[in-house]
């Protein structure tokens, strides 16, 4: 199908809730793709932060079509040696006591929700802090628990327990934890809501707050997480273990899946039945995930993402259209001086190559695996369009 053709098709068949950019990608290799007229992309998104080996990574192809030739689903009632050892290595490299698999970033945090009010069941603390500017889903659960306005708007009522507090500001969650709170969910680097790093030593005093008040501390490491900001998971830059931890976007190298982890103290805190889920832990994706997972946490790929990333910021902030840079690791939120961000990433699609936005500035979340050859020709792309404007 030519690229009209595919449109067509979309606009007629699809549902429209997303404003989608003219571009139909059919092929990729790490990060570059083709789209259906052969043009090719250097990816500076990979997925939204998904293809964490970016594309059609050939050892994760091979454990993905290697298990999908010998067993590819079986009900959660058997074991499952691919989950299995996917736990195994997940947990390890995270320092967590046990996870619970579901197929994306929401039905993580339904999880670690559950796993809240469960915990605050006993002295009726059930309501769940979270930030102002968060983003934690799109289900009515996860949309409470989102702390903006516009996602919530036209989906009134609610659902009830979500309060919303300023992040970076540790006094305006000491003030809400009276008693009926039973948990505080937080991202280290706010992505949806304009990438927006939280302080290390707010993160801490946080941590150090909730366990005074025997409230959970949950991290939502769903975009932040499996090596985006240049550790494994962003939380071991600052030596807590937080009580619970959402995972999703780049553990599948791709393929959908989630993971809600729970820290040792609160191991079998979901009895058998009180949670599940007819995909989490299909043998197929979780034998991808250990792919990614074996990859990624390795110190040596990690100081590399890291290394990337200031190289990233570096050049960024070389241009002269650029006011500020901000994130971690390969996790990048760029201010334009002026432009329109949704304006500059069309105009670097029609270029060759692929950005994001988040709230009012280009959002970079390149494959972890991109190569200093591919930055470099991306940021090319990037400093033309921008002088541009
Ligand atoms: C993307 C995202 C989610 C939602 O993940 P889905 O897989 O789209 O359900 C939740 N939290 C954060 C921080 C995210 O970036």
């Amino acid at each position: 199908m030519t690229f009209q053709e595919i449109k067509e098709q979309d606009g007629q068949y699809i549902l429209r809730t997303y404003g989608r950019v003219d571009v139909a990608l059919v092929k990729g290799k790490n990060a570059r793709a083709w789209d259906a007229d052969g043009k090719e992309y250097v990816d500076f998104t990979s997925g939204i932060g998904v293809n964490a080996l970016g594309y059609a990574d050939p050892e994760w192809a091979a454990a993905v079509a290697g298990q999908a030739g010998e067993i590819q689903h079986l009900c959660n009632y058997y074991y499952t040696p691919q989950d299995t050892a996917l736990a195994a290595a997940l947990c390890t490299a995270a320092g967590m006591g046990q996870a619970f698999f579901c197929n994306s970033g929401a039905e993580a945090n339904e999880c670690a929700f559950k796993v809240a009010r469960k915990y605050g069941e006993k002295r009726g603390a059930s309501t769940i802090l979270t930030l102002t500017d968060s983003f934690h889903g799109r289900t009515l659960a996860t949309l409470a628990a989102t702390g903006q306005e516009v996602f919530h708007k036209d989906f009134q009522p609610l659902n009830p327990g979500f309060l919303h507090v300023p992040g970076n500001d540790l006094e305006a969650v000491a003030q809400k934890l009276d008693g009926s709170i039973c948990a505080v969910m937080v991202e280290s680097v706010q992505g949806e809501g304009g990438v927006v790093p939280m302080d290390g030593t707010y993160l801490q005093k946080l941590y150090a707050l909730c366990k005074e008040k025997d409230v959970l501390f949950m991290l939502d490491e769903v975009q932040t997480g499996v090596g985006r900001t240049g550790y494994f998971y962003s939380y071991q830059q600052w030596g807590i273990t937080p009580d619970v931890v959402t995972t999703a976007k780049g553990l599948g190298g791709g393929l959908p899946i989630g993971a809600c982890m729970v820290a040792e103290p609160l191991r079998d805190i979901l009895k058998p039945g009180q949670q599940g889920s007819t995909f989490g832990g299909n043998p197929v994706v979780c034998a991808g995930a250990r792919v990614v997972v074996e990859r990624v946490s390795k110190p040596a790929f990690l100081e590399e993402v890291k290394e990337k990333g200031e190289y990233f910021c570096q050049k960024l902030q070389e241009l002269p259209q650029v006011e500020a840079v901000r994130g971690r690791g390969l996790m990048l939120g760029i201010r334009l001086k002026k432009g329109d961000a949704h304006d500059v990433l069309v105009k670097c699609a029609q270029r060759g190559l692929l950005v994001l936005t988040a709230k009012d500035l280009v959002r970079l979340l390149p494959p972890l695996t991109i190569t200093r050859e591919d930055i470099d020709e991306g940021l090319a792309i990037f400093a033309g369009v921008l002088a541009e404007l």
